[in-house]
């Protein structure tokens, strides 16, 4: 540990992390970066000429989104890393010395939306995961012919992406009952989550350019833990012929810190092996999967957590470079503020399935919370709680919870 703060380096927000969000403060949206139990107030910090030597322009800073520093780049992003490490590890800096100031209290903040999301997409990358639900509903050909190919994906909503602890109305929807002839009206029966990872684009590209592989990681700020709520019998009815529609874009909720490219540098590992082998542009020059713990647990109101699924991003057969080299072959303009979700996260085992569907296959297999109650989907007034971290050498870098409730349908 290097800093005057005493933040141990096994803590989520070690000096190893410093991740981005955005807190109220006095009425105004603030930048801040999360160090142990304190936010350093970069509108303020910045306001006050602190980074008036940097190279790239710290007024972004004084936004009420991440969106134009997103866009000044990686260098930027890692200049201002080293300079905010520099500080933390020097007592007579102007971050030392303005503390009272420039700190405050992460655990009493109000986090809000640290970006202007401008499009969303979610891929389907997790091979156990493509697998287990094509079982359910092919079960000699699970894989279609495709998915070894292509980063399977589609373009989701980002109008109703929201922050961790906003609240979910359970959506109505026209729902098939097993064997009727027609379909009815009424509220999900079968309400689900799945524990997704999902990456922020901080540079575009014009329209009709293309990122490679090797380029991709140029182009993505961080990381943040993501869950794709979603309506299984809405989406069971809707899906084909066109893929998700209403059984999906009712809510999609995001962790509050965004986990930068070079805090998640030292967590890096090789991915499954992928055979057969790719086309030419989604070969690899580099790894580009990380080591990334996860954590599902389910809350019934007024009771205690149930730890429901133990997962890790590693396990991701297409990987964040490779996704984004796809979404872009043909030459579609990503640009700054794009999310792209990376599919639900299962492992191999049962224990690391990334959704309830998976989780009760189905419905069949009911599980036992810790109060006694069962499960095959979320009920009213569960809360779903997702975590994420790394960890390696003694050094933690976390990334938070990832929160919501399901409220009743009205
Ligand atoms: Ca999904």
């Amino acid at each position: 540990m290097n800093n005057w703060l005493n933040v141990a380096d096994d803590h989520d927000f070690s000096e190893h992390n410093l991740p981005f969000g955005v807190f109220r403060s006095g009425g105004e949206s603030h930048i801040g970066v999360a160090i142990g139990d304190h936010i350093i107030d970069l509108n303020i910090y910045a306001s006050d000429g602190n980074l008036s030597e940097t190279s790239f322009d710290a007024s972004t800073l004084g936004e009420g989104t991440l969106n134009a520093f997103m866009d000044c780049g990686r260098p930027a992003h890692k200049e201002l890393r080293i300079k905010l490490q520099s500080d933390l590890g020097n007592e007579n800096s102007s971050l030392a010395s303005g503390r009272d100031k420039y700190l405050v209290d992460r655990i009493g903040a109000e986090m809000v939306m640290p970006i202007e999301i401008g499009d969303y997409t979610d891929f389907y990358s997790s091979i156990e995961h493509a697998t287990n639900v094509g079982k359910m509903f092919r079960p000699d050909n699970p894989l279609l012919p495709n998915w070894k190919h292509i980063p399977v994906g589609y373009h989701g909503r980002a109008s109703s992406i929201v922050m961790s602890g906003t609240p979910i109305r359970r959506p109505k929807g026209q729902l098939m009952p097993p064997d009727a002839d027609a379909p009815v009206f009424g509220p999900s029966k079968r309400m689900d989550f799945e524990l997704e990872m999902a990456f922020v684009t901080c540079k575009g590209n014009a329209l009709g350019d293309t990122i490679s592989t090797a380029d991709a990681e140029d182009h993505i700020f961080g990381m943040m833990v993501f869950n794709d709520w979603s309506a299984r019998d809405i989406q069971k009815w809707e899906y084909v012929p066109l893929g998700p529609f209403l059984g999906k874009n009712f809510g999609s909720t995001i962790s509050p810190w965004i986990v930068t490219m070079d805090a998640l540098d030292p967590f890096r590992v090789t991915g499954p092996k992928q055979d057969p082998k790719p086309l030419e542009y989604l070969h690899c020059e580099k790894d580009h999967s990380f080591d990334i713990k996860l954590q599902v647990s389910l809350q019934p109101k007024d009771s205690e957590s149930t730890i429901i699924c133990r997962s890790n991003y590693k396990y991701m057969y297409w990987n964040l470079a490779q996704q984004l080299a796809h979404h872009t072959v043909n030459g579609c303009n990503v640009r700054t503020g794009d999310v792209m979700a990376s599919g639900t996260i299962s492992g191999p085992q049962k224990g690391s399935f990334g959704s309830m569907l998976e989780i009760s296959w189905s419905g069949k297999e009911p599980i036992t919370l810790k109060d006694g109650s069962t499960r095959t989907f979320i009920e009213d007034n569960d809360t779903i709680h997702m975590n994420a971290w790394c960890q390696k050498d003694g050094k933690r870098v976390g990334f938070g919870t990832c929160s919501g409730e399901i409220l009743p349908s009205n």
